[in-house]
């Protein structure tokens, strides 16, 4: 149903790029196309980065998107940045296509899934399994922060899992790698809106401390977990002496932002080639996504006449 689903999707895609790319890369001329990926398939990296690089994108690191928003340095007319959220094992094997096509990109590093190995939403399962009154991972999400980090921490001391995250001596090598820059993506990725004040201050001083001292390179970008942030997080950037920090938001007008809110697209691992291409223009979002959300409502809809 999934590989129907997805076979679909992409080939409406498809016809939405013949009909509309030539416009939507007009309208994202001279702006940044901010791109970022989790875990995608090396066809899948292949595929967007080819695209791009057919389409005579230039692609900057984020050092010279920093200048770019500080006014020191001209964009090319189609420009896009590429990063990485989580350090996925699987990323390493993406790295031959950054070093064919010479393509810079940043890499958001969770400090504890280095050392143990594992993200926290991976034991989310068990932790569903164990405690019926949670239907699904997004409850977990909703929960005060130290709450959540117990129950994981449970499970976690009971399973062992296979290593899903890069660890130190990978990232050590990426961290030297030309092409590549690391940023923090806080200490143990939590969603930062949930934690206290204090909770808050460790995940941003001591991801960006830790970072520095293994790799010995200053750490200036961040990436916000899960995509959530407040005025908190703003002024702990600033306190912690980040440079910029990049969003989850979509919206293509990058030029105008502040340094700590750059926006990004969401490549979806799970999704093809064609329907990533259309996100990555906005064309999925503009005739696409209305269309989807209209079907989740009258679903909701007709589940609360129901009675679900
Ligand atoms: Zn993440």
């Amino acid at each position: 149903m999934n590989t129907l689903k997805k076979y679909i999707a992409d080939t409406l895609a498809f016809i939405l790029l013949l009909l509309f790319e030539r416009g939507a890369l007009k309208q994202i001329e001279n702006q940044v196309l901010s791109i970022y990926f989790h875990n995608p398939s090396f066809v899948l990296f292949k595929g967007i980065i080819q695209f791009l690089v057919r389409r005579g994108f230039h692609f900057i690191s984020e050092d010279e998107y920093y200048a770019i928003l500080s006014g020191e340095k001209e964009l090319h007319k189609r420009t896009a940045f590429v990063s990485f959220d989580d350090g996925w094992k699987g990323n390493l094997k993406l790295i031959p296509i950054l070093e064919k096509y010479n393509i810079p990109a940043t890499f958001f590093i969770p400090v504890r899934p280095i050392i143990t190995g594992n993200f926290w939403w991976e034991f989310a399962p068990m932790v569903l399994n164990e405690n019926s009154e949670f239907k699904s991972a997004e409850e977990l999400k909703k929960m005060p922060n130290n709450k959540r980090m117990l129950l994981i921490r449970d499970v976690a001391s009971r399973y062992e899992l296979k290593r899903s995250c890069i660890d130190l001596s990978e990232l050590k090598s990426l961290c030297k790698h030309p092409l590549i820059s690391i940023g923090s993506h806080t200490y143990h990725h939590p969603i930062t809106i949930k934690c206290t004040n204090e909770e808050l201050e460790f995940e941003y001083r001591e991801s960006k401390r830790t970072l520095e001292d293994w790799l010995s390179t200053e750490i200036k970008s961040f990436s916000f977990p899960n995509g959530d942030y407040n005025n908190r997080d703003l002024t702990l950037l600033e306190e912690n002496n980040y440079k910029m920090a990049f969003t989850v938001s979509p919206e293509l007008n990058s030029n105008t932002v502040s340094a700590y809110q750059i926006p990004r697209v969401s490549i979806n691992s799970k999704g093809g080639k064609f329907e990533n291409i259309a996100r990555m223009l906005r064309i999925w979002h503009r005739f696409v996504q209305p269309i989807q959300e209209k079907h989740k409502k009258a679903v909701i809809f007709n589940a609360e006449l129901s009675g679900n």
